[in-house]
């Protein structure tokens, strides 16, 4: 078959041997994969060809990635970390007040995206089942957030509160939703981008490849500018990948006072001349943020040296 001239694209979706590529149009091409071309994520730049073979309804082939600037990954039980997107550039965490709103939650998304060194923005959905007072709570603990440099966004999808922030916030970034199940995060989707479901069906499905399985991450463009990538397999990542040495540096105000205390192998609890404590102490950490550090530290201690396939 004959292929046309070379052409930058960008993975909207990957499954198996195929990706489905994005051209300078916006238009969508399923492609074949050069067989050395590695790893390919969604979100990925590439350089692609048009060409046709229409039997398999394929009508391009993807030739070579181009340098990632960030790429997430996945626990994978073989291979240690599995990528599952590229170039993303912003994390919105997704907590709600139903179920209740957790800070230690929230703390473990912290971890995991301070790690992948995106400091994300945490968004509260729901607040329309606030009573006036319930509100005020919850502002006060997620003070502790704003305080160390986190944005705080109050969102409701009921009432439409806080969506047009949302909505700058994703401009000219590529953004991921992270948060536990039933916080709201495809009702924030369908809250603003009503037209997803559209999206989605303009991929024509004559191919007989399968339409795209949710287990697949895919790539959508916000109508009011910017893009996002669904991922279901990112969106409740774990921390077992992580170097207990390092889950200290992801609770960010902890950075300056590490390496100063008086023991090397300080655990920040009860060694003398811990900085960490004395800064708990002198109100410079919330408490609750020391102990949620604790408690991961603690679950990791227990952590299986395998992740089970299905976990
Ligand atoms: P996901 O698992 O994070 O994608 O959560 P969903 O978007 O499926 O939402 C879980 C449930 O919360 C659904 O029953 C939604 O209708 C409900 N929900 C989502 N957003 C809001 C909101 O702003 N207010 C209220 N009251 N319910 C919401």
């Amino acid at each position: 078959s004959q292929l046309g001239p070379q052409q930058d694209g960008l993975v909207i979706s990957r499954f198996g041997q195929h990706a489905d590529i994005e051209d300078g149009e916006q238009q969508i091409h399923r492609c074949n994969l050069r067989r050395t071309l590695g790893s390919l994520v969604t979100g990925d730049k590439v350089a692609w060809r048009p060409g046709l073979d229409t039997s398999h309804g394929i009508s391009g082939v993807v030739e070579a990635v181009h340098p990632r600037t960030t790429v997430l990954t996945r626990p994978d039980f073989y291979d240690g970390v599995k990528p599952v997107a590229a170039n993303i550039d912003q994390i919105v965490l997704v907590s709600s007040v139903l179920p209740e709103l957790s800070c230690h939650v929230i703390d473990r998304y912290l971890v995991a995206a301070e790690d992948v060194d995106m400091p994300p923005m945490i968004v509260l959905n729901k607040v329309d089942l606030l009573t006036e007072q319930e509100r005020s709570h919850a502002e006060k603990l997620l003070q502790r957030y704003c305080d160390i440099g986190y944005q705080v966004l109050y969102v409701s999808c009921d009432t439409g509160e806080g969506l047009e922030e949302l909505k700058q916030a994703f401009n000219n970034h590529t953004s991921i939703f992270v948060g536990q199940s039933g916080v709201g995060k495809s009702s924030i989707v369908n809250a603003v981008m009503p037209e997803v479901g559209a999206v989605t069906g303009a991929v024509s499905d004559n191919s007989g490849l399968g339409q795209h399985t949710t287990t697949t991450a895919r790539l959508y463009h916000f109508p009011s500018g910017g893009s996002l990538v669904d991922s279901p397999g990112i969106r409740e990542f774990s921390l077992w990948h992580l170097a207990p040495e390092r889950v200290a540096w992801c609770f960010r105000e902890f950075r300056e006072y590490l390496g100063g205390c008086r023991f090397r192998d300080c655990k920040h609890g009860t060694d003398p001349g811990c900085l960490i404590q004395e800064a708990k102490e002198n109100g410079k950490i919330h408490p609750e943020r020391l102990e949620s550090y604790h408690r991961i530290m603690a679950a990791m201690a227990d952590k299986p040296t395998r992740h089970h396939p299905n976990s």
